[in-house]
C-alpha cells in the first residue's frame, strides 16, 4: 500500500504544521482521501495507473475541484462549492493524482504576499514569522512543507514564481494559451496563466505536461506537442545565455544568482553576455491598468445573485481598490487613454523579447526583486506592486518563465528565473533540469 502510506505520511505532516503555516482553506475528508489513495494503489499493482499515481496534489482555491470550495481565499464565495471540474482537474484526474484539498491564496489572485486572504495569511515553512509570497500563497506552502507533492497555481503577474521563489521550490509559468484556463476564476484573463509547483523540474514537468493542451472548452488554448522527457534530462552541449541587466532593489540577490550563472556556464562552456530589455522599467506600469480594467470587468459576475454575496459588499481592501480603480480607467469620458496606451506598451514589451530571443536561448534574472517582509509589516501598496518588477514581463509577453531555487540570502531562499521565447517550454525545463544538476 505505498499511497497509502504517503498520504499518511503528508496528513501526519499536515496535523503536525498546518496550524503554523495556513496553506489550505479546505482539506478532502481522511477517509475520503484514503479511499481514494487505496483505489490508485491497486490500480498501480495491475499496472494500470496513470503518469501522475502516487503524487499528492493541492490546488489554488481560484480553480475548480467539483464538490470542493472555490472560495478565491474571499468572503464573497466562502460558501461556495465548485459545481464542475476545471480542464486542468480533470487532466490531474485521469492521470491518478490525487487532490488533496484547496489552498489557501491572496483573495482573488490579488496580491503578492499571501496576506490579503479573508482566511489569515499563510506563512512561509523556511521561517514563519514571514510572507511566502503570492498570491499562490498556500500552493507554495504546501509543496514546500511537504504536506504534498505537488501543487497547481495561477500566474497573472508572477503569483505562482514570487511564491515558489520565497518559499524554495519550482514554479512555472507556461507559455500563455498553452494551458485551458476551463475553470479558473478569472483575475485578467488576457495575463492568467495555471501553472505548477513541485519540489524538483523534473516533477513539475510531468504535471505541466499532463496539464497542457488543447481544449474545446477554452477556444485560445493551443495544442501542444508531449514533451520529450529524455531531452529534458540531457544537459545541451551549446547555449546562449542572456543575463538581464536590470537594477534591483537587493543586489545580494541578483550577484547570487551571476555568480552561479558564470561558474557554471565556464565548466559547461555555454556563452553568457548581458541583456536588456527596453521598456523593462514600466512593466508594473503597463499591468496594473490592464489588470484593473479586466478585473473590474471579470467581477461584473458577482452580484450577489448568482455566486455568494455581492462583491462590493463582502471584499477585502485590495480587490476593492482594483474594482475602483478599473471602474476609474473604463469610464466613457477617459476614452480607453490608460488602457490603450497600456495595450501599446504591452506590444513594445512583447517585441524585445522577441529580439531577444533571436541571440539567446533564455534569459536569467532574479524572480524578486527583494527579500521577503516580515507578515503584518506596513508596506505601501507601490512596494506591494514592485515584488512583481521581474515576473510582470513575461505575462505581458505570453512567453514561457520558470524559477528555481539556487541558493539562500540571509537564510531565505532565492529563486532564479529562466524565461524563454514563447512555445520554448521544453527548452526552458532542459535549462532548468541541467542547472539543477549542476548546482
Ligand atoms: N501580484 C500580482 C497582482 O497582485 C500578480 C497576481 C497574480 O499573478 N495572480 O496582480
Amino acid at each position: 500500500m505505498v499511497i497509502v502510506e504517503h498520504l499518511k505520511e503528508c496528513l501526519e505532516k499536515i496535523k503536525k504544521d498546518e496550524k503554523k503555516i495556513n496553506a489550505f482553506i479546505q482539506l478532502k475528508d481522511e477517509k475520503e482521501l484514503i479511499e481514494e489513495a487505496k483505489r490508485i494503489d491497486e490500480k498501480i499493482k495491475k499496472g494500470k495507473a496513470g503518469k501522475l499515481a502516487g503524487k499528492i496534489i493541492a490546488i489554488k482555491s481560484n480553480i475548480n475541484v467539483k464538490g470542493l470550495k472555490i472560495s478565491c481565499a474571499s468572503k464573497t464565495l466562502e460558501d461556495y462549492y465548485a459545481p464542475y471540474n476545471a480542464t486542468v482537474v480533470e487532466k490531474i484526474l485521469a492521470e491518478d493524482g490525487l487532490i488533496i484539498g484547496m489552498a489557501n491564496m491572496d483573495e482573488f489572485a490579488c496580491g503578492s504576499s499571501g496576506e490579503t486572504s479573508a482566511f489569515g495569511p499563510a506563512r512561509n515553512p523556511v521561517n514563519t514569522e514571514l510572507i511566502p509570497g503570492g498570491s499562490s500563497s498556500g500552493s507554495a506552502c504546501s509543496v514546500a512543507a511537504e504536506f504534498c507533492d505537488m501543487s497547481l497555481g495561477s500566474d497573472t503577474g508572477g503569483s505562482i514564481r514570487v511564491p515558489a521563489s520565497n518559499c524554495g521550490v519550482v514554479g512555472i509559468k507556461p507559455t500563455y494559451a498553452t494551458v485551458s484556463r476551463y475553470g479558473l476564476i478569472d483575475l485578467a484573463m488576457s495575463l492568467d496563466q495555471i501553472g505548477p509547483f513541485a519540489r524538483n523540474v523534473s516533477d513539475a514537468s510531468v504535471l505541466l505536461d499532463v496539464m497542457r493542451g488543447e481544449d474545446e472548452k477554452d477556444s485560445i488554448c493551443k495544442s501542444t506537442k508531449k514533451f520529450d522527457m529524455k531531452k529534458i534530462e540531457q544537459v545541451p552541449k551549446q547555449l546562449k545565455i542572456g543575463i538581464l541587466d536590470f537594477k534591483i532593489k537587493d543586489e545580494r540577490i541578483s550577484k547570487l544568482i551571476k555568480d552561479k550563472v558564470q561558474q557554471i556556464a565556464k565548466k559547461q562552456n555555454w556563452q553568457v553576455k548581458d541583456i536588456k530589455i527596453k521598456d523593462m522599467d514600466v512593466a508594473i506600469d503597463t499591468y496594473y491598468p490592464l489588470v484593473y480594467v479586466e478585473f473590474f470587468s471579470a467581477t461584473r459576475r458577482f452580484d450577489g445573485r448568482r455566486y455568494g454575496k455581492r462583491i462590493e459588499d463582502s471584499a477585502g481592501e485590495e480587490v476593492l481598490r482594483r474594482i475602483l480603480g478599473g471602474a476609474e480607467i473604463s469610464k466613457e469620458e477617459q476614452k480607453g487613454r490608460y488602457y490603450y496606451t497600456a495595450l501599446k506598451v504591452r506590444e513594445m514589451i512583447k517585441q524585445e523579447f522577441s529580439k531577444a530571443f533571436k541571440d539567446v536561448d533564455c534569459i536569467i534574472c532574479p524572480t524578486t526583486p527583494k527579500l521577503p517582509h516580515k507578515i503584518g509589516e506596513k508596506v505601501s501598496v507601490q512596494e506591494m506592486y514592485e515584488y512583481d518588477a521581474l515576473t510582470v514581463p513575461s505575462n505581458l509577453a505570453g512567453n514561457c518563465a520558470i524559477t528555481m531555487p539556487v541558493g539562500e540570502v540571509d537564510k531565505i531562499p532565492i529563486g532564479m528565473q529562466i524565461i524563454c521565447d514563447e512555445m520554448q517550454d521544453e527548452k526552458m525545463l532542459q535549462i532548468a533540469r541541467s542547472f539543477e544538476k549542476l548546482i
